[in-house]
């Protein structure tokens, strides 16, 4: 008896299992700080969750269409059309049970086996895993703090092959928080034009951007570049609606009935229940979705005074998302209580055993030499986990 190659290819998401040590520690009565999943603190806001009982009530839990209701794919296009400037019709519209969902559907919707699928590092880490998943092949491409964290068409270039399907852009980023302004997207947009590339563009944290920072779909530059994009969106981050499981893609209209087609097989449509909460959320008053930006840049500003000021780590400062990024090498070779710190990942291993922090080494996001620090938590958190953090710095080096 043996597993499929495939399978045994597969990481399970280590955010997913660093967050659940931490619960469990919680759980345990151990007064731990977790800076773990990227998971608004925010309840659901009132009028969503309304919309969700009043679905039940009425009934509204049947099958839906598999790619989503019309009156959700209508707002979706409403959406897409008054904030990003994108025109799509409902056929153009999948939604699925999350973005993570879409972004699996796209993947199987454009990859041949051993199709290469441009990934800037660092990047969530699911893009490698599910990109496997669907049989192709994740060629991660480094950018690094001298650069901003951002990859430009040359870099992307080097790894140029006449496999090379598709490129992933990910702004605001997970993990590092960068947002790539309109005129480096523009350049990617000529990239992938000139070289005849799908670009996935997952915009899943565009609400959480700060001070006046604008999100750009690259999308929206003209025809070309729209006909080659598939742009990936949900409800968890801006409408802290992690739970709920709704997400969607708009691509050109052959992309979204090919990934409409594989989803029908595999889960048919997204909760009914969830899909008219998610109706309410776009078409309901918007203050909601402000309220939480503003408490997550008042979070990004102090957590970043705070880190910046500790010896040793370097940062940068997060546009958006709402994570903070750290470069932890400049303690690489020194050694705490006997053991050399060698990679993030050994730092992380002392902060969770001896500080009760808990962070998400980034290896497995392309990117051993940092930790992330997910911000979504409360003031008072942020503050005795910065504590804690500088302790240890402090202690020991
Ligand atoms: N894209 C990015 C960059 C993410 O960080 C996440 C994390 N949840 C997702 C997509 C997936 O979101 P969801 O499936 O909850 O809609
Ligand atoms: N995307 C979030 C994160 O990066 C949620 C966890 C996950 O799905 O990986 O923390």
């Amino acid at each position: 008896m043996k597993l499929s190659t495939k399978a045994l290819q597969v990481k399970a998401s280590s955010t997913l299992s660093i967050t659940a040590t931490a619960k469990k520690m919680k759980a345990d009565g151990i007064d731990v700080v977790a800076f773990t999943a990227g998971e608004p603190d925010f309840d659901t806001p009132a009028h969503i969750k309304e919309a969700a009982i009043e679905a039940i009530n009425s009934g509204f839990t049947r099958y839906t269409d598999s790619s989503g209701t019309l009156e959700l794919r209508q707002a979706i296009c409403d959406k897409l059309k008054n904030d990003n400037g994108l025109h799509y019709e409902p056929s153009q519209i999948v939604v699925s049970n999350g973005a993570k969902h879409s972004l699996t559907n796209a993947f199987i919707a454009i990859l041949d086996p051993e199709d290469e699928v441009l990934i800037p590092a660092p990047y969530w880490l699911s893009y490698p895993e599910m990109v496997h998943i669907a049989g192709g092949v994740a060629v991660g491409v480094p950018s690094g703090a001298e650069k901003g964290y951002k990859v430009t068409p040359e870099d992307l270039e080097k790894y140029l092959t006449n496999k090379t399907k598709a490129f992933i852009i990910n702004s605001p980023n997970n993990p590092t928080g960068v947002v790539y302004s309109r005129e480096e997207l523009q350049a990617l947009a000529d990239f992938a034009v000139k070289h005849d590339l799908y670009v996935i563009s997952d915009e899943i944290y565009e609400k959480l951007v700060y001070s006046s920072v604008e999100h750009v779909s690259i999308a929206s530059f003209n025809e070309e570049i729209y006909k080659r994009t598939i742009v990936i969106n949900g409800f968890s981050k801006g409408y802290a609606m992690t739970g709920w499981r709704l997400g969607y893609a708009a691509a050109p209209k052959e992309i979204a009935a090919a990934m409409g087609n594989v989803q029908s097989h595999m889960t048919s449509n997204a909760c009914s229940i969830t899909q008219k909460a998610g109706y309410a959320a776009l078409t309901g008053c918007q203050q909601s979705v402000e309220d939480m930006r503003v408490d997550f840049e008042k979070r990004r500003d102090y957590i970043f005074e705070r880190a910046s000021k500790i010896p040793h780590i370097k940062v940068m400062k997060p546009e958006g998302a709402f994570y903070l990024f750290i470069d932890l090498s400049a303690l690489y070779g020194k050694a705490v209580n006997g053991v050399e710190i060698k990679s993030a990942a050994d730092a992380a291993s002392i902060l969770v055993k001896d500080y009760n922090v808990v962070v998400i080494p980034c290896a497995d996001f392309g990117s051993p030499d940092n930790i992330r620090l997910s911000y979504a938590i409360s003031h008072e958190n942020i503050k005795k986990g910065m504590d804690r953090i500088e302790k240890f710095i402090n202690d020991n080096f």
